[in-house]
């Protein structure tokens, strides 16, 4: 889809603003809405047109209930603000302090949760510890590492959670992280990884395939991953090259499945798709059992 296309699919873009691009629709008439116009209700968020509707609908009583008990404009002004974004970046700071205790404490937990390859496989190591491939993206291995992941997604969260919804940042946040342990199992089996990078470079992809039509600061962002990548070459900091392609490639791939299943019949069609995406990428784990001289140690 070229941009142009893009740009005249009305379906992209909010109802009441036609300039903003937005992937969230309400969930009373289900047309597009920007994150300005959201209201957080009972089930996803509606539109001011709907809100109102509702509110006239109700009864005086109600109404003062209402009043009384909730103030809808704190609530509207929740319902852009990126949660998702905020809660990853908070769980990944409150791991990396805990890695940071002294006396085993801090060293047992990186030890359960990063990623190597061989410790995902019976036939290697005797054991199977799936968890690793996610709980990867929550450990780092300095102040730095994880301060740069940590600055990157929330420059990119900020602008691309409103714009996809929750629900969508968290699956593309996720299968991003997926990707980027599957590509290091299938390119650099033996080597052991720390680190969100993976997931950071699928919202990275995600962005240039969605975030062009929106006008993110992508250059601020390439400026913060490229520091990120060249950190990546200074030894003993166990990030790899092989993560982040592998992140990005995923994230280009869940990105356009966004721009393409965006009408509300669709839905089933997206989700089938994320489902795919995800079984593909667990059936690559399979490589190393069936095929072993394929992969690269
Ligand atoms: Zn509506
Ligand atoms: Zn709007």
């Amino acid at each position: 889809m070229s941009t142009q296309e893009f740009q005249r699919n009305r379906d992209n873009f909010c109802y009441r603003h036609p300039d903003r691009q937005s992937f969230v629709l309400c969930q009373r008439c289900l047309r597009t809405i920007c994150p300005e116009c959201q209201t957080q209700g009972a089930v996803g968020v509606i539109c001011p047109e709907c809100l109102r509707d509702q509110q006239k609908a109700q009864s005086p009583a109600q109404k003062k209930a209402e009043r009384r008990w909730s103030r809808p404009r704190a609530v509207s002004a929740s319902a852009g603000r990126p949660i998702v974004t905020y809660s990853i970046i908070a769980i990944t700071a409150f791991v990396f302090l805990l890695t940071l205790i002294p006396g085993g404490f801090g060293g047992a937990v990186q030890d359960a949760l990063y990623y190597w390859a061989p410790l995902l496989y019976p036939e290697f190591r005797g054991t199977s510890q799936p968890w690793r491939l996610l709980t990867v993206a929550l450990v780092h291995s300095g102040i730095w590492h994880v301060g740069l992941n940590m600055l990157a997604l929330w420059m990119i969260g900020r602008s691309l959670e409103p714009l996809l919804g929750r629900g969508r940042f968290l699956t593309l946040y996720l299968l991003s992280a997926l990707g980027g342990s599957v590509a290091v199992t299938l390119l650099s089996f033996t080597t052991p990884v720390v680190g969100a990078s993976g997931a950071i470079f699928g919202l990275f992809g995600a962005l240039l395939v969605i975030g062009r039509h929106i006008g993110a600061n992508i250059a601020g962002i390439a400026l913060v991953l490229g520091i990120n990548l060249v950190i990546g070459f200074i030894p003993g900091f166990n990030v790899s090259w092989q993560a982040h392609v592998g992140g990005l490639v995923v994230g280009l791939l869940v990105a356009f499945i966004y721009t393409r299943t965006r009408a509300v019949r669709q839905r089933g069609l997206q989700i089938g798709l994320l489902v795919a995406v995800g079984a593909g990428l667990v059936a690559l784990l399979f490589v190393p059992v069936f095929f072993p001289a394929l992969i690269i140690l």
